[in-house]
């Protein structure tokens, strides 16, 4: 469907009702075991190192998974995509596919935390990682460059602290030298960004969040092209990746609403944003959509728009404790992790732990807020109660 409008795209990406007796949604798959109904036909399931054409075992891929898969890589504009047990175990698998004893690996100073929590455990395996900081330019990626690095890994915006990376300028040199960039699209789904064509050779998405859109499961899937896709899929067949029958489900379901759910997540975020920029307590609001933002040239060039989550700075010398009180007096924000559901979260997301010394020094207590689909004046009344507990009111 290449020329068809994006937006039909989301809602018609790889479906097939005819393959599913006419139903509108693919059935949900709940298999191990498959029969064949002969030696010869057994045989012929062995003959596909990828095992994609013929049905061969559940940790393979059932019709479930395919459903998922070819429609996020038709969303992806990939070649085709492999389904994982959860967002991390899609990274965890990709590098994996590429990384060998000896081997260098670049990993944005932004990255998820568990995200940087393997790539430190890669050391016992031989592979050494070198973090950037995620403002770095082409040029400043090539200085970085050595003979022995494999891999590069980038997510932009970063996690709890939403730099913007120049993706296009990174993946050419990688590119130009002989190493794989690996995107992790979580934050802008393929709704607003699709890393694959500025550049990527690999994409990674928590479907956990956006993709499912529900906070109902856990769901991983990797994109490649056709270089790529080959080598991440044998990886995920060595290390036995594959996802549960009702999340696969739940993702395909998901991806059918996305552009919709999106949309609708960029106004409430954008206003909420706007908004608590103007607060008392609050130092800087962290949105590449904001003009004001750092980001934002390069969100405006690679974008076509923006998700809910973003990071609001406090103002410096608030304590652990005054934060706590605006977080426990919420009642409509949830306190909890993860993102990309129908309902307004909130964290406290303070990466001072674990940053490169320069990127994020001298600066107030971070929170990160998703916003979901609740009432604008809701949200904003629930806020202004927890900034009032902040400033000890
Ligand atoms: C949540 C998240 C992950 C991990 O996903 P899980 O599905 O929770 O394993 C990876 N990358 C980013 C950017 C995330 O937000």
């Amino acid at each position: 469907m290449s020329g068809t409008e994006r937006e039909t795209r989301f809602v018609h990406a790889a479906s097939d009702p005819r393959r599913q007796g006419g139903y509108v949604n693919p059935p949900v798959h709940r298999a191990s075991t498959v029969l064949y109904e002969s030696t010869a036909a057994m045989d012929a399931s062995q003959a596909d190192p990828l095992k994609r054409r013929m049905p061969v075992y559940g940790r393979f891929g059932t019709p479930t998974a395919r459903a998922f898969e070819e429609a996020v890589a038709e969303l992806e504009d990939g070649y085709a995509a492999v389904a994982t047990c959860s967002g991390l175990s899609a990274i965890t698998t990709a590098v994996l596919a590429y990384v060998r004893s000896g081997d260098h690996l670049l990993v944005t100073d932004s990255a998820y935390l568990p995200t940087r929590k393997f790539c430190d455990s890669l050391a016992a395996l031989g592979v050494r990682t070198e973090y950037y900081d995620p403002r770095t330019d082409g040029a400043g990626i090539a200085a970085l460059i050595r003979p022995e690095t494999r891999l590069l890994l980038l997510e932009s915006p970063g996690s709890t602290t939403f730099e913007v990376q120049d993706v296009p300028a990174i993946t050419a040199v990688c590119r130009a030298r002989g190493v794989v960039t690996v995107a992790d699209n979580t934050w802008a789904t393929p709704a607003f960004c699709r890393p694959l064509a500025l550049g990527a050779d690999v994409v990674v998405h928590s479907a956990t969040k956006y993709l499912t859109g529900h906070a109902d499961s856990i769901l991983g899937v990797i994109v490649g092209t056709a270089d790529t896709f080959p080598v991440v899929r044998a990886a995920a067949i060595r290390l036995g990746q594959c996802a549960g029958a009702d999340e696969l489900y739940l993702g395909v379901r998901g991806v059918r609403t996305l552009h919709v759910r999106m949309a609708w997540h960029q106004i409430q975020a954008m206003e909420m944003a706007r908004w608590l920029g103007k607060q008392e307590g609050v130092a800087a609001v962290l949105h590449p959509a904001l003009p004001e933002d750092p980001g934002h040239a390069l969100w405006q060039r690679d974008f076509t728009g923006a998700a809910g989550p973003f990071g609001v700075e406090l103002e410096r010398g608030f304590t652990k404790a005054d934060v706590d009180a605006l977080l426990d007096r919420l009642r409509v924000f949830g306190l909890g992790h993860s993102y990309g559901g129908y309902e307004s979260l909130i964290v406290p997301a303070d990466p001072v732990s674990h940053r490169l010394p320069g990127t994020w020094h001298d600066r107030g207590p971070l929170l990160r807020v998703h916003v979901g689909f609740e009432g604008l004046d809701d949200l904003k009344e629930d806020l202004t109660n927890g900034l009032l507990a902040l400033t000890g009111h």
